[in-house]
Formats: C-alpha cells, sequence, structure tokens
C-alpha cells in the first residue's frame, strides 16, 4: 500500500490510533491537528508543578487497552507505568454515609452488609450479570464493526435481546439486586461515562461497575495525558507525520468523493482517504456540504456536559481520596435536571479527583493539584443557559460537600484556578453542543444505529472517535481507530 495516503483531522486517541495503523500497513499518514498538541479531550494542563489531566481521569477495562496496544505490537504495561487504584471511588452520600467501591470482596461485604442486610449476595449475583454483559458487550457489539444491516440483524445475533439486556432499564433492573437507593446509585452511575441516565440506559451497561471491579481501575504514572504520549511514540515510529495548529476548514469533495482538505491558512491538501476524528457530528455541520444527513444527526440525542475546575492549592489534603464521588439522594431528579432540563441539579452529584495521591509528581512537595467535576447538561439550541451563574453555583456546591468530610478551608488555599464549562469543550475540541461524550449511547444509537465508520456516500470518507462506532472513552476509541483504519485498508485493498 505504499503509494497511497490517508489526511487524519484530529489527533485524539482514535486519530493517533487509525493513524498508526495505517502507517504500519505501509500507508502514507498525515494527521492534521487544530490545537497545539495531540490527545484531544485527553488533554493536560500544566501550571506551576501542578498538573491536570483536563478529561479522563480513570483507565477503566484495562484489558480493552492491553488487547488494543498489543494490536499496535506493543505491551501495555511496557508502555505505561500503572498502578492499580483500589479502592476504586469513595462514595459519600447526603446522609454523610460513606462506601468504598473495592474488589476486596470481604470489605465489600462489611460495608454493604451494614447498608442493607443481604445485599452483599445481590452484588454477587449482579457482578454475574455484570461479567456477562460485559464479554458479550465487548465481543458482540464493541469490538467488530457493522459493515451491513446483516451483520447486526443476523439470526445468530437473537439471543443477545435476552442475554445483553437492551431493552431493559439499567435504575430499574437494579431491584433484582437491591433494595437501598444508596446501593443502586453505586453500581449504576457509570452510566454518565455513557453519557446517560441509569433511568434510561440499558441494563447492559452493569458491565461498566462490574470491569471497574473485577479487572481494576488504573492510573499511569504521570496521569492519563500519559496515554497520549505513549501512543504518539508509537505513531512516528510508525513513520505517522503529526501536524499541529492546523485547522480544517472544511473537506473537499467532488460528487461522491473526498478529493482531500482545506485548512483555514487556504492550504489545499489531497489525498486517497479522508478519516474525520474530529467530533462526528460536528464534522457533518461544519466541514461537509450541507445535506439531510446532516441535519438528521442534529436531531439525535446527545450526551450531558460537565463543568470542571481545576485548583492548584498550597497546602496538601492528605485525607481527600485519588476518587471521591459525592452521590445525592434525589438521583433521579439529578438526571432529569441535566438531560431534559439541560440545568445543573440543586444538589448536584459530583467528582473530585487528587492525582497527588496516586502520583505526588502531580503536584509540588507540600502543595496539592485538585480536579471537581460537576455534570450538567449540553449546550442548549436558544443559547438560554447562564454558564457564568452555574460555574458559581457548581463551585459552591462542591465546597459544601467537601466541609461534609472536614474540608472547610480549601477556598482559601487555591492559589489558581481553570475552569471548563460546555462553551469551553465546544472552542478547544469542537464538540457538538459541548457534550463531552458525544453521541449518547441509548439502543438507537448503538452497534449498527450509530453513525458508522465509514460515511455513506462519500465512499472514502471515514471516522473515528467517540461519535462514531463503537462509541465514547479511551479504550473504545483505541477499537474505533483500529476498525476504521482496517476498513480504509480493506478498501483499498479492494479497490486495487
Ligand atoms: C470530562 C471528561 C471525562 C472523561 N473521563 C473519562 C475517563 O475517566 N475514562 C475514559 O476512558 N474516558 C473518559 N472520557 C472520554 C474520552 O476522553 C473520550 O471518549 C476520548 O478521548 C475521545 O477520543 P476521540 O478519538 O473521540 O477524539 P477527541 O478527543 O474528540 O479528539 C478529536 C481531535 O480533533 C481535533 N479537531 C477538531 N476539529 C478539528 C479541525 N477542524 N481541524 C483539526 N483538528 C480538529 C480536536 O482538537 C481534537 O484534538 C472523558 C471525557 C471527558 C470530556
Amino acid at each position: 500500500m505504499k503509494s497511497k495516503s490517508v489526511l487524519v483531522i484530529g489527533a485524539g486517541i482514535g486519530g493517533i490510533v487509525a493513524a498508526t495503523h495505517l502507517a504500519q500497513h505501509g500507508i502514507k499518514v498525515t494527521v492534521l491537528e487544530k490545537n497545539s498538541r495531540a490527545g484531544g479531550r485527553c488533554d493536560r494542563i500544566s501550571r506551576d508543578g501542578h498538573h491536570f489531566d483536563t478529561g479522563p481521569t480513570l483507565l477503566v477495562m484495562p484489558l480493552l487497552y492491553e488487547a488494543e496496544f498489543r494490536a499496535l505490537g506493543a505491551c501495555m504495561r511496557e508502555k505505561l507505568d500503572l498502578q492499580r487504584v483500589d479502592p476504586t471511588y469513595h462514595l459519600v452520600f447526603d446522609d454523610g454515609r460513606q462506601l468504598a467501591l473495592t474488589s476486596d470482596m470481604m470489605s465489600m461485604q462489611e460495608q454493604l452488609e451494614s447498608f442493607e442486610p443481604g445485599s452483599f449476595q445481590g452484588l454477587l449475583r449482579y457482578m454475574d450479570e455484570g461479567h456477562r454483559h460485559y464479554h458479550l458487550g465487548i465481543e458482540k457489539l464493541v469490538n467488530r464493526d457493522f459493515r451491513k444491516v446483516s451483520d447486526f440483524f443476523a439470526f445468530k445475533n437473537i439471543p443477545l435481546a435476552y442475554q445483553l439486556k437492551p431493552f431493559v432499564n439499567h435504575y430499574g433492573n437494579m431491584a433484582n439486586y437491591f433494595d437501598d437507593p444508596r446501593l443502586k446509585a453505586a453500581f449504576t452511575f457509570q452510566d454518565v461515562y455513557m453519557g446517560l441516565s441509569p433511568f434510561e440506559a440499558p441494563a447492559t451497561f452493569s458491565m461498566m461497575p462490574y470491569t471497574e471491579l473485577a479487572h481494576g481501575v488504573y492510573y499511569p504514572r504521570g496521569g492519563m495525558y500519559s496515554i497520549v504520549e505513549a501512543l504518539m511514540d508509537l505513531g512516528r515510529t510508525a513513520g505517522v507525520e503529526f501536524i499541529f495548529d492546523a485547522e480544517i476548514q472544511r473537506i473537499d469533495i467532488n460528487s461522491n468523493h473526498a478529493r482531500g482538505v482545506v485548512l483555514t491558512n487556504g492550504q489545499r491538501l489531497e489525498a486517497d482517504a479522508v478519516l474525520a476524528n474530529a467530533d462526528l457530528p460536528y464534522v457533518y455541520k461544519d466541514l461537509l456540504p450541507d445535506d439531510d444527513l446532516a441535519k438528521s444527526l442534529n436531531h439525535k440525542r446527545f450526551s450531558c456536559s460537565v463543568i470542571s475546575f481545576f485548583w492548584g492549592l498550597d497546602k496538601t489534603y492528605e485525607t481527600l481520596a485519588p476518587h471521591t464521588l459525592f452521590l445525592a439522594d434525589d438521583y433521579r431528579e439529578n438526571f432529569q435536571r441535566i438531560i431534559r432540563d439541560l440545568g445543573l441539579p440543586d444538589n448536584p452529584c459530583l467528582y473530585v479527583h487528587a492525582p497527588a495521591r496516586l502520583d505526588p509528581a502531580m503536584a509540588p512537595s507540600g502543595q496539592d493539584t485538585l480536579i471537581a467535576i460537576v455534570p450538567v447538561g449540553h449546550l442548549s439550541e436558544n443559547g438560554g443557559q447562564d454558564w457564568a451563574e452555574f460555574r458559581d453555583e457548581a463551585r459552591r456546591q462542591i465546597f459544601r460537600r467537601l466541609s461534609t468530610l472536614g474540608i472547610t478551608d480549601l477556598e482559601s488555599h487555591i492559589k489558581f484556578e481553570t475552569t471548563f464549562t460546555p462553551l469551553s469543550w465546544r472552542k478547544r475540541y469542537n464538540l457538538m453542543k459541548g457534550s463531552t461524550h458525544g453521541l449518547c449511547h441509548n439502543l438507537t444509537q448503538l452497534g449498527y444505529f450509530r453513525p458508522s465508520n465509514r460515511h455513506p456516500r462519500y465512499h472514502n470518507l471515514y471516522f473515528t472517535g467517540a461519535s462514531t462506532h463503537p462509541g465514547t472513552g479511551m479504550p473504545t476509541a483505541m477499537v474505533s481507530g483500529r476498525l476504521s483504519a482496517q476498513r480504509i485498508i480493506d478498501d483499498f485493498a479492494s479497490n486495487n
């Protein structure tokens, strides 16, 4: 394939991985990234010795990462210096009760039984179901693409409608395992990672709490950005050319063919194929000619967004665990406010990450680095949300929740603060509606129904990343990169 060439728009995880696979097949690959460094949503801010992962903070689904590094000819554990995070999360409820989610089943038994007698047996049965969902889901939905409708609606796939519980509501399904609403919340909040409320997500997603407890949650030394560095290293070794500060203005279309791209500086580049890693709905709307496909995407469901706070502190908060999650009693109301009203809940569920607990180099000695994330609605069509007001209220809520752990002086120890609202997510990474996880993963946007890795009309235009198949998440973006590269390689081979 020496004479073939591909232009990749965006150096997010999917883009880097796809580019590397293509280059390893002898294809000439150029990646054009609008920002001045790679990673996309998996970004890093460094200031005065404080280092912040601005997007992902949890390495989940380690088996998937391992397989994807292997597919790139590398060993994950040689490329990343990993430590297991256990307990994974410290959950804090409104009544002050805490639950440390851990793979230590003795500890889980003791903790769960104190919440609800008999609930440990419930957990074991839930894990059993999660195990089934994880392995079937990865094999049948994630680790393959659906190039034609018969790949999905095949006779052999019919049992999946029962085995994966796609038509059963996740939160409703929890009644089979627990009565205590706090426990139901403890094992469904991960649906937010799919951009979904547990009150609408399919029960299939019990695979997430399962993999977190069974396979572990990890942290790479240097933070999640070290994954980007490891992947970039593999890309450069394979011969990928990365060009930064290179924003694409449009994809150059001729009839049903993508000729190449036009940059905002007017430069034109041509190639045999174009692979878009920039968020798929944005590509349809801003980089391609206006058509019915672009309009139909606008009606799809988008995931929520988040307001993130990045704080450099002049004091260490040793008592704060690496990952603390405050779960609100009005759990259902939380999701309604975010998803239906596109707003900020009155008593939001929120997440606080203290990376220096895992890697002291993330903060100067005697100081601390904190990230706090509050889920909120994505940008509304009419622009009626007041993000400055939401941001200030979210900050107040974080301080209020931290005070329940005895941390009352945080505000006075902030040396500097950076905040991201949905407007920042849209501006920095061109995420449509500022939606942090792209198109959400409800039933009608999964599998064959998710926008495919190849454009239906422009046959040499491909997609990779969170809003295309198989979906959001770092390891999933790696799978997406591999699948889209394979599709290009297959098409090049069959057109020769
Ligand atoms: C707050 C937050 C928390 C998360 N937490 C986790 C977590 O803990 N664990 C996990 O596994 N996942 C997590 N995720 C999800 C994960 O980060 C994403 O699913 C993954 O990084 C998406 O990668 P991608 O391939 O879609 O590329 P993207 O990250 O979308 O990158 C696309 C790239 O394209 C570039 N681009 C856009 N437009 C243009 C243009 N016109 N010209 C040139 N370049 C362009 C962008 O700048 C960007 O670099 C989180 C995401 C967010 C935002």
